[in-house]
């Protein structure tokens, strides 16, 4: 008995269990033209509204990979605003598991946390998908790519009329070119008028099964396609040996053959090279640039750091956090956080004394926000196994000169460079002017307690104190913008430890101070870490301004800093790339 796929949002079907896959073919491929639409493409991008269960994701998958040559690549954007858990998508699509040819565990064990933002995965070399776990409504606007084929493949207009709103027909128009196809189930009036309105040619088409018509469409406006260009660098150098140059090796290297990672010192010398550091995104009230960013920032570290953990020893412990409720600002932008960011209650929810105390394993007297999937990790230990792809040249370049189109580093011509080295990165002509300042952190490392020792979950309440590890935890951290100098003080460790007892005495008693660490976080005058393509100078790159979320935000840096380099489709809002550049400073 097949389960029948359901969504209780709309009370409607993703699809019909018993001859769902074949109407998803012939509705979505067949009178899309596909394949046929892609056979002379190098890149083919096919948007959806209404991710669902990826059923039409994964039949356009199985299609392309078997009707395309080994260098076509497709990019296929889904938006889905109420997503499934991969159990729930197991549940709807395993009977048919065998017509996927194991794309369907590929997707399940890919598939993100459920949180809001735009998550993208290559499933295969072939193919890549960016799931936009968002409102179509307020996300399709934020897509800057030509689009080739639309899959329209919301609720019926009757059940659920936002999936059909001019917004989302204006922006069809805007991302089409002239050959540009569209189909749907559906063969309602509003879906034919809004198509025509955005500049599309609809054609009723016999419907599937018993259904009598569906839409299809092409437009017609003469907007010319862009042919995509699959060249990029071959041989590029990254300097600064943080986690940030290392992500890039990590992103970078499947694409480009010869890396070279330049470093002053050693690797994690700097912000990186904590033994342990928390996993946790930078809260906001609302969902904006901030969230925009973070949210799939700590869906991607999650996954990569638990993927490379099955192989490798990081130091990763999902062990969660608890952010403690110690005042009304708190409370206000935890609720914000919990109200507008899309995360599923299983990944985030509000705690209160009793329930934080529980899940803390010790008693606690604040209500907190929970974030189960938060973790603990060796920032040094990713970093020296992220960057093991690269050449590592220990040396500390102090300038960079243009050659061409590329750059001369060390005597050496490289088609491109990214510089990566936190605030060092000022030494340099080309970056010398960005408002970037360092932030003193110290952490303390102490001998944990028998109270402590009973803490299951890393706590934050402005300072934080990580889960005890063979007796020993670290407790953080200090933020001093004024102060220059990386000597261990007495003081600040007494700071920290202090906050510690402000919130939770019990478990700042006993404990020893057994260490210390002192390194600079990297920051920008607006707080927001600065990624991008340099202006005014030819293949030049840079990420760095992490500040104290380099640990999440260092991966998804280099996720999207790929696309620029690799000269491939966006993978996160339009507002944000603008929010990331390091143009936002010019004049
Ligand atoms: N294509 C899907 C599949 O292969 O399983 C079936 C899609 S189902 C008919 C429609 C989907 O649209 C649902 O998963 C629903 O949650 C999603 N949805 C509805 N309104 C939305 C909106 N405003 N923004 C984004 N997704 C939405």
């Amino acid at each position: 008995m097949v389960d029948r796929p359901h969504s209780e949002q709309f009370d409607d079907i993703y699809f019909a269990a018993e001859n769902g896959l074949e109407e998803s073919r012939y509705v979505f491929l067949e009178q899309n033209h596909l394949p046929e639409a892609w056979q002379d493409k190098s890149r083919f991008v096919i948007c959806e509204t209404g991710f669902g269960t990826g059923l039409n994701f994964l039949c356009a998958w199985t299609k392309f990979e078997s009707t395309s040559t080994p260098s076509q690549q497709l990019h296929y954007y889904s938006f889905e605003k109420y997503p499934l858990s991969p159990q729930e998508i197991e549940k709807y699509l395993g009977h048919w598991s065998t017509e996927f040819s194991g794309r369907l565990e590929k997707l399940l064990s890919a598939y993100p946390l459920r949180v809001g933002g735009w998550h993208t995965f290559r499933v295969s070399s072939q193919v890549t998908l960016t799931l936009i776990f968002d409102d179509v409504n307020r996300a399709l606007p934020e897509l800057e790519t030509q689009v080739d084929c639309w899959f329209l493949d919301g609720h019926a207009p009757a059940k659920n009329p936002d999936m059909w709103s001019e917004t989302v027909f204006q922006n069809m128009g805007r991302l089409s070119h002239s050959g540009t196809r569209c189909a749907t189930f559906t063969a309602a009036g509003l879906v034919k008028r809004g198509l025509e309105s955005a500049g599309f040619e609809i054609a009723k088409a016999k419907g599937f099964g018993r259904k009598r018509d569906m839409i299809v469409g092409k437009f017609c406006r003469n907007t010319a396609h862009t042919a995509w260009s699959l060249t990029h660098p071959q041989k590029i150098a990254i300097i600064g040996g943080g986690i940030a140059g290392a992500s890039l090796v990590h992103v970078l290297s499947p694409f480009i053959s010869d890396i070279t990672l330049f470093e002053k010192t050693e690797l994690a010398a700097g912000g990186s090279g904590n033994i342990r550091g928390l996993c946790n995104p930078r809260i906001a009230s609302l969902r904006g640039t901030d969230a925009d960013f973070y949210s799939p920032a700590f869906a991607l570290a999650y996954k990569t750091f638990s993927d490379i953990s099955h192989h490798h020893d990081i130091g990763f412990q999902p062990c969660g956090s608890l952010h403690l409720i110690t005042d009304d600002q708190k409370e206000k932008r935890f609720n914000g956080f919990i109200h507008q960011w899309g995360w599923h209650p299983h990944h985030a929810r509000i705690l209160n004394v009793a329930d934080a105390s529980h899940v803390a394993g010790t008693p606690l007297s604040h209500a907190a926000l929970y974030l189960p999937d938060a973790a603990m990790v060796s920032p040094k230990l990713v970093t020296s196994h992220l960057a093991r792809p690269a050449q590592l040249v220990l040396k500390d370049i102090l300038s960079i000169e243009q050659s061409g189109t590329g750059w001369i580093v060390d005597n050496t011509y490289f088609e491109s460079v990214i510089l990566t080295g936190g605030v060092d990165v000022l030494k340099f002509f080309e970056t010398s002017q960005l408002p970037l300042q360092k932030v003193r952190g110290q952490i303390t490392h102490v001998k944990t307690s028998p109270a402590y020792n009973t803490l299951k979950t890393n706590l934050c309440y402005g300072g934080y104190s990580s889960i005890a590890i063979g007796g020993e935890a670290v407790i953080g951290s200090t933020f001093q913008h004024w102060m220059d100098t990386n000597t261990i003080r007495p003081e600040d460790n007494n700071d920290n430890l202090d906050k510690l007892k402000n919130v939770a005495p019990h478990l700042a008693e006993d404990l020893q101070v057994i260490g210390a660490r002192a390194s600079f976080r990297c920051s920008a005058k607006d707080r927001f870490p600065v990624i991008g393509r340099l202006k005014n100078a030819e293949n030049l790159y840079i990420s760095t301004a992490h500040g104290s979320h380099g640990i999440i935000s260092s991966l998804m840096g280099a996720q999207y800093l790929a696309t620029q380099i690799l000269n491939t489709a966006p993978l996160l809002p339009a507002s944000t790339q603008k929010a990331l550049s390091p143009s936002r400073f010019l004049k």
